[in-house]
């Protein structure tokens, strides 16, 4: 058994697991830089390490570090939120020689699904269906050949992508050298790893992702799927469950191949396989191996504790549902609240002097802000999320208008006023959208006025 969890990540997610911890009597143990002394995951948990000065490499992303604190403090369990620690193999392994257990999966599944095409060709052996492409590395020299056995247009992609760097579209073969030599050079830049692989582009997909969660022992779940195709510069913006595009046959069907693949692989944890949709066909582009930012809306629809589960099946106790049990019952929607500005989006640390967060039925709000909490710039602009469930979408849209008009942040931008035109535009209302829809809307003049 699990009795006290260091949590390495700051901001929302930490105080989310937090919440977890907390409900199953398990005690915690959060880490900060000298940047996060006075955050609220800080205060709420039961002991705290500083950990290093404010930026991550010397804080959030320093394992010592984080290993020392878990021996100071005796926590006998690690959960690495999202982004930092959460998807690296080197890290997962270290605890395990210390003893410690990881939250999440094995180091080995974080590594074969971390490296691109092995996650890819991983995909094909476990019966989920794939963008058509290269088999493995392309190399200037056999990219033509390549490009044109798949058919243009082709898009180029970083191996060790991710973040959407390191990827170029090459709309005819007039423009493969460069994209090809763009891609390399920008890979290397990001990742210290010059390889590409190469793609179909599909036009105008969505992005559909399915939640899964396995015991390690061979039994695994879905938990339905995401629509998160509202996205600018790759970032998701809004993510809906279920999906607008999909039935219940199209969701059972993708579910339950995402399911069994997990089954196939043993896989440990918390995990989603992202896809993109497009003319009623999904094609898998990466599993992530972690909690994503956008699991409450998933936990909305389930009524199940994603974190709960997460610690369950670490400390060996299995998964608290079977497939059977899981009911999916209305619609949610989770809108990302940055401290930024909602037309450029630049980010805008600052001190909040007002915070008021909405309530009411179906209304959840995932923050560590408050009056007089100061944005330290050194993170990620995500302040906030607000998850909104109704019995229906057109309820839940409903729901999210009024709640965006109580939602109070003062003394900095945020992306609340963003969210206010999303909710009343008559694409999003019909579900209408694809994955260059948002980037479309804001070069818009509807946007603009
Ligand atoms: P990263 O790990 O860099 O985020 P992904 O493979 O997850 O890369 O892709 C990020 C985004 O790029 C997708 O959500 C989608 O918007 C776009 N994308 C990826 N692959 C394709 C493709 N084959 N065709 C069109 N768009 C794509």
């Amino acid at each position: 058994m699990i009795s006290k969890i260091l949590i390495a990540n700051r901001g929302e997610i930490a105080l989310r697991v937090l919440r977890a911890c907390k409900e199953l009597g398990i005690a915690t143990v959060a880490v900060h830089s000298t940047a996060d002394a006075n955050a609220m995951h800080v205060r709420l948990a039961d002991e705290s390490v500083c950990i290093g000065p404010p930026p991550s490499r010397d804080s959030y992303l320093n394992i010592h570090q984080i290993v020392a604190a878990c021996e100071i403090t005796g926590a006998d369990a690690v959960h690495p939120g999202y982004g930092f620690l959460s998807e690296n193999a080197k890290f997962a392994d270290i605890l395990d020689a210390h003893g410690i257990t990881f939250i999440g999966p094995t180091a080995e599944h974080i590594r074969l699904m971390g490296d691109k095409i092995t996650a890819k060709k991983t995909a094909v052996e476990l019966g989920i269906p794939v963008v058509p492409g290269s088999d493995g590395e392309v190399l200037p020299e056999n990219a033509l050949e390549i490009a044109r056995s798949i058919g243009f247009p082709v898009l180029i992609k970083a191996t060790a992508g991710g973040g959407g760097r390191g990827m170029k579209v090459a709309k005819t073969e007039a423009d493969l050298e460069e994209a090809v030599s763009t891609a390399r050079s920008e890979a290397l830049a990001a990742f210290g790893n010059d390889a590409v692989y190469m793609e179909k582009y599909l036009g105008k997909p969505r992005h559909i992702e399915v939640q899964v969660v396995g015991d390690g022992a061979g039994n695994a779940i879905h938990l339905g799927e995401r629509d998160c195709s509202l996205q600018r510069r790759h970032q998701k913006v809004w993510e809906e469950a279920n999906s607008p595009a999909l039935n219940v046959e199209q969701r059972m069907k993708i579910g339950q191949i995402c399911a069994d693949a997990m089954k196939k692989m043993k896989y440990r944890g918390a995990g989603t396989i992202e896809f993109l949709y497009e003319n009623g066909e999904f094609y898998f582009i990466e599993m992530n191996t972690r909690l994503q930012v956008e699991h409450p809306i998933t936990e909305a629809i389930t009524g199940i504790d994603l974190v709960h589960e997460q610690i369950r099946v670490a400390s060996g106790a299995g998964l608290s549902v079977t497939q059977d049990e899981i009911v999916f019952s209305g619609h949610a929607i989770e809108c990302r609240i940055n401290a930024e500005d909602p037309r450029t989006f630049v980010p805008s640390p600052g001190t909040i002097t007002h915070f008021h967060a909405p309530g009411g039925l179906g209304v959840r709000v995932d923050s560590g802000a408050y009056a007089g909490y100061k944005i330290p710039p050194y993170y990620d602009s995500l302040i906030g999320k607000l998850i909104v469930h109704g019995r229906t979408r057109v309820e839940c849209m409903m729901r999210l208008r009024r709640v965006l008009d109580e939602f109070v942040v003062d003394g900095i931008k945020t992306t609340l006023p963003l969210f206010q035109d999303l909710v009343s535009n008559q694409d999003i209302a019909n579900g209408d959208y694809d994955i260059h829809w948002l980037e479309k809307y804001l070069a818009s003049d509807t946007a603009k006025g």
